[in-house]
């Protein structure tokens, strides 16, 4: 939907030091119709991302933020600092884009994988959405309706961690943490749709397909340009039909 993001005042994005992260930074940095104030946050963007520097260089309102997802003490203050920059207006997305992909299949799967999956994948994404919060309702209790002008929580998650699709030829890819992990992302995106859509802050978890990344290595399906750009358009028509829901980037609803 044409103009949509403008309408989104400002948008905040987990693991942008690459990846789909990065590119979701860079695509709605180089919109026509983008938010004003784009946050990219990594665990180290100071040092460590070339690519996000010079995004941030080139283009007006694009805000670095060190925020490594992990540290309660790193979330604190990436919180202070973004309140900074989006002053009375508040937070109006919240994009849970940081992730890890150990390799684990049954054979080699350990209890600290498990465990480190989960933090990062699983329970980061709910203590970073709690964090952000109050700025969230500050931009819900500006707007009325449901959607990028308002407020709204975005969970990346993967068709992995789709219980009905881990079955016959789907269930190839044997990956028991990422897999779990993301099952756990989507019960919260659920769990975060009964308690935020009340308050006008839509939830919902979106799979940007298989993506060549780090993560996707080089023989997936798409490229960060084809996914990101599909996840923007099917978020520009985010509504209270979607919260709580599974999409990907086509804009096709996935089972649970
Ligand atoms: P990458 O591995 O390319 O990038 C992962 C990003 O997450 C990096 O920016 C990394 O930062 C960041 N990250 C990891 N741990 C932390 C942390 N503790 N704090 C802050 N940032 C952290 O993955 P993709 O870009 O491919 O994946 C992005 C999202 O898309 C993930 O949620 C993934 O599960 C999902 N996805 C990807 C698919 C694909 O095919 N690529 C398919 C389905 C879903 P750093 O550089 O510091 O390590």
């Amino acid at each position: 939907m044409t103009g949509a993001w403008t309408k989104c005042k400002s948008v905040l994005v987990t693991g942008s030091s690459r990846g789909i992260g990065l590119q979701l930074v860079k695509e709605l940095a180089e919109r026509s119709d983008r938010p004003a104030r784009i946050i990219a946050t990594a665990r180290d963007p100071a040092s460590s991302t070339v690519a996000l520097q010079e995004i941030s260089k080139a283009y007006q309102g694009v805000h670095m933020v060190t925020l490594d997802v992990n540290s309660q003490e790193s979330i604190s203050s990436a919180v202070q600092e973004v309140q900074s920059i989006v002053g009375s207006e508040g937070l109006s997305c919240l994009i849970n884009n940081a992730a890890i992909n150990i390799s684990t299949d049954l054979n080699t799967v350990t209890p600290d994988a498990m465990m480190t999956t989960f933090q990062v994948n699983s329970v980061s994404p709910l203590f970073v959405t709690k964090a952000f919060l109050p700025l969230l309702q500050t931009s819900a209790s500006q707007s009325t309706g449901m959607g990028l002008h308002r407020a709204a929580v975005i969970n990346i998650s993967s068709i992995l961690g789709s219980i009905q699709a881990n079955w016959g030829e789907t269930a190839a890819f044997k990956a028991y943490a990422y897999r779990t992990s993301k099952a756990a992302l989507n019960m919260l995106t659920r769990c975060l749709a009964v308690d935020l859509g009340p308050k006008g802050i839509v939830c919902m978890s979106l799979h940007p397909g298989w993506v060549k990344t780090d993560m996707g290595g080089p023989l997936a399906e798409l490229t960060v340009e084809e996914s990101v750009s599909g996840m923007l358009s099917v978020l520009s028509t985010l509504s209270e039909d979607d919260n709580g829901g599974f999409k990907d980037y086509r804009g096709h609803t996935l089972p649970w």
